[in-house]
């Protein structure tokens, strides 16, 4: 009896220091006793060698670290500290990255050894001035863990490994996807309005192609005009990234309404009629039409009474001029007092010229998509300044670009349109909440000035 009582005694007192044993471990971090046990516990998505983006499986709303060496929300502050690096900064202007990490005081076998660590998945002369990096040293100064991020969504991670050499691996940041929308009154122009709002060129652009089958913007534009637009921005630590699709957008206008709703990676309009027709409106993205089609117009340098067979768009010399309906290229070439001119052959007996181009792109024989650059804008053949001459012919003879009968996509199919419908209704609903949420808070904004 006595010696079970003392076996009992004896397996407590173990159990014991046991517990200790562990408790003690974890709560002064067992990384800040052995820091080489420290592990990478960003949630970065690691990926070896070639360019992959994110997946879009990932659930985009999970935010992204602050950086490679950021720790989970749950580990203590000791260990945070314990992996800030021990110098940072961008590579500057008119610098490499061996004159940098020179500066930062690593000897230069070390640099030798990163670079050829590094040569196989990031080349360092391609470094650029805003590249951003990160040194880890290890006690004796030598180096022993260096980040090179050269865009805000990437970094190459080297580590020292046991042969004395470096580990480097690639780590894909997942961006924060936020969803914004904007309700906004033109006071002069598209652009204008949206900058305005808060946002850049890009999403002007963006807005400008999902109507280009539709809108003129050289044109129809008038003060009063309304657009809103629902919109997907991506982050990384609030800093803006890039934007993502544009989810639904409108344009109500004194000339028209239209809408769209992006689906099934196309725009629809509100009935589920795809927005993507035969032709574009516009060869060009920024230019001012010049010179309407007529039947009857002076001729500026042959300084007589003419017919115009198509629209001039002046432009800067170089702009890009595009194919406004895919097509094969018939003619690439000097034609008269077209010079250098395209011609694209469409369905139907639709023929398109672009001329007085600086630069031909598309070759003869070729087959080139809507939107597709086939050009550049100059002024070769008889011309006054640079401009594109575009012209649409129906089996040889020449139409007026702006009124030609314009070929819609095919419809959903009943199945997909209830779905449509079903993602219109939730984006309408978004679009609601989002802008009386951005009317709320510019009412607490003036709330809080003073009187
Ligand atoms: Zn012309």
């Amino acid at each position: 009896m006595n010696l079970i009582n003392k076996y009992v005694q004896l397996i407590c007192i173990v159990l014991f220091i046991a517990v200790s044993a562990v408790f003690l471990s974890s709560s002064i971090g067992i990384s800040s006793i052995f820091p080489s046990f420290e592990k990478d516990t960003t949630k970065t998505k690691i990926v070896d060698g070639n360019l992959t983006e994110s997946p879009a499986s990932v659930p985009a709303t999970e935010p992204f670290p602050s950086d490679s060496t950021a720790v989970d929300k749950a580990s203590t502050e000791k260990i945070t500290m314990d992996v800030a690096p021990d110098i940072q900064g961008t590579i500057g202007k008119n610098n490499t990255v061996y004159g940098k990490l020179i500066s930062c005081g690593l000897s230069p076998t070390q640099i030798l050894n990163l670079t050829q660590a590094f040569n196989k998945t990031f080349d360092f002369r391609a470094a650029a001035p805003d590249d951003r990096f990160q040194i880890f040293l290890a006690g004796n100064n030598q180096l022993k863990k260096f980040i090179y991020s050269p865009d805000p969504l990437r970094e190459y991670v080297a580590e020292r490994n046991e042969t004395g050499g470096f580990t480097v691996s690639r780590h894909d940041l997942i961006p924060e996807k936020k969803i914004e929308a904007m309700e906004i009154s033109l006071e002069s122009s598209l652009s204008q309005a949206i900058l305005n709002g808060g946002e850049k060129q890009r999403l002007v652009d963006q807005f400008v192609n999902i109507f280009s089958w539709d809108i003129d913007f050289f044109l129809f534009p008038r003060k009063g005009d309304r657009i809103t637009v629902l919109y997907e921005k991506y982050f990384k630590d609030d800093t803006f990234i890039k934007y993502g699709d544009i989810l639904a957008a409108k344009y109500a206008g004194e000339n028209g309404t239209f809408s769209s709703f992006f689906f099934d990676g196309g725009y629809y309009d509100e009935q589920g009629h795809p927005l993507r027709k035969m032709f574009l409106r516009l060869p060009l993205k920024f230019g001012v039409k010049t010179s309407d089609y007529s039947i009857r117009r002076f001729h500026p340098v042959k300084k007589k009474y003419k017919r115009h067979n198509g629209i001039d768009y002046g432009a800067k010399m170089g702009t890009t001029i595009f194919a406004t309906a895919n097509g094969k290229v018939i003619f690439s070439g000097w034609k008269g007092g077209y010079g250098k001119t395209i011609v694209l052959q469409h369905p139907n007996g639709y023929q398109t010229y672009y001329a007085h181009c600086s630069k031909l792109i598309a070759k003869k024989g070729q087959f080139v998509d809507q939107g597709e650059t086939i050009a550049k804008v100059g002024m070769t053949g008889i011309v006054t300044g640079p401009h594109v001459h575009y012209e649409v012919r129906i089996k040889g003879k020449p139409v007026n670009p702006s009124t030609i009968k314009n070929f819609k996509g095919t419809p959903l199919s009943p199945q997909k349109l209830e779905k449509f419908r079903a993602t219109v209704q939730s984006r309408l609903l978004l679009v609601e909440e989002k802008t009386r949420l951005n009317s709320k808070e510019e009412k607490l904004v003036l709330a809080d000035t003073p009187e």
